[in-house]
């Protein structure tokens, strides 16, 4: 096993003889054996871990300049939303918040200011499936820098890498760690020179997780590829029961093939995943509140990814930071509740829903 290396710093033989191992906030050893599989798993030359998926985001925004804008998917994560106008808005960045369903879109929006696509597929919560291949078709074309948060569909699901990005982000809180045990981030790229320069920002704003955290994600990575199986697996027995439920009026999951950008999906992804949404036919916030509360099996809380079942109102949870007027333009109406499902038996987990929506 990769030992844990709980220490700041390492003894030097003589004043800078330190075989690249100064002080742990720039490089750990144990940090370094996470990245190394980071980098692996989404086919990528280098790999850098932060202490937050947010640490990760806020790094690769500090790549940028005031002046500089960025166009980027109107249903994006609450909290990317949220960094992306109340901070970096605030150093003069400018945000161009589009949807992306048809990537030509994109050509409207550029400029010679424009330095970044940032693209987040599937979506959350709607789960929006954008076609990376074109996109990155265009940022080349354009020379932009093009990021996608992968973090829904997890390494295991889709590499954008092979797909055309410069940067591949994740929240390895979520799948990657897989056991809701920590919180992390990563970011993964083939290109020597941005890695020196984010590797730079890393070490200079300090967001880098600790060895403890890196070996919980070492250790959560080794059943990646199982349990990454038993969610799609789960999610397609509960995407299929919640379809036609009488209590559901609308359903988000891109392995239907009636989902709008179901054949992207089928064409980039290798699975369809475990997220699903649900609009409660004709609930008003207090019944959405009832049934959220009514469950036995799943727990209501925010987060995703973990082996254990969620349950999650994003329009007063994890996206309630977004104005209610730009939430609600992107689906995420007060009657909406995404599920993260788990690894648990199939047989409790649609009982569970069963009780719950009755
Ligand atoms: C959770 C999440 C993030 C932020 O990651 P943290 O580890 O919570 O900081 C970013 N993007 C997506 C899609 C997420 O689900």
């Amino acid at each position: 096993m990769t030992p844990i290396y709980q220490t700041s710093t390492y003894a030097q033989r003589a004043p800078g003889d330190h075989q690249g191992y100064e002080y742990s906030r720039g490089t750990n050893p144990t940090r370094k054996a996470l990245e190394d599989c980071l980098a692996a798993l989404e086919n990528a030359k280098f790999g850098l871990a932060f202490s937050s998926g947010m640490g990760a985001t806020d790094a690769v925004m500090k790549l940028l300049q005031p002046g500089d804008e960025v166009i980027t998917n109107n249903d994006l994560y609450g909290g990317s939303y949220r960094i992306f106008t109340k901070i970096f808005a605030n150093y003069g960045i400018k945000f161009h918040f589009i949807n992306l369903h048809q990537p030509e879109i994109i050509h409207e929006y550029v400029n010679d200011k424009t330095k970044l696509v940032w693209i987040e597929t599937p979506t959350n919560p709607t789960m929006q499936v954008v076609d990376i291949q074109a996109v990155s078709s265009i940022t080349k074309d354009k020379n932009l820098m093009l990021v996608v948060d992968n973090t829904f569909a997890s390494p295991y699901l889709q590499n954008p890498m092979d797909l055309g990005a410069d940067l591949v982000m994740h929240s390895v809180t979520k799948y990657i760690g897989g056991h809701s045990d920590l919180v992390m981030g990563a970011l993964m790229m083939n290109d020597e020179d941005l890695y020196k320069r984010l590797w730079f920002i890393y070490n200079s704003c300090g967001a880098t997780p600790g060895p403890m955290d890196s070996f919980l994600a070492l250790r959560g990575i080794k059943t990646l590829h199982l349990r990454m199986k038993a969610h799609c697996e789960n999610g397609r027995a509960i995407a299929e029961f919640l379809k036609d439920h009488p209590k559901v009026e609308r359903i988000y999951w891109p392995g239907f093939t009636d989902h709008p950008n179901h054949h992207v999906a089928a064409k980039q992804m290798r699975d369809f995943g475990g997220m699903i949404s649900i609009v409660l036919k004709g609930a008003d916030l207090k019944e959405t509140f009832r049934i959220a509360s009514n469950f036995k099996v799943f727990t209501l809380a925010e987060s995703l990814g973990g082996v254990e079942s969620l349950i999650n109102h994003p329009a007063t949870m994890t996206h309630a930071s977004i104005p209610r007027e730009t939430r609600e333009a992107a689906g995420v109406v007060d009657n909406l509740l995404r599920i993260s499902v788990g690894v648990e038996d199939i047989d409790d987990l649609l009982e569970d829903l069963k009780n719950a929506l009755a």
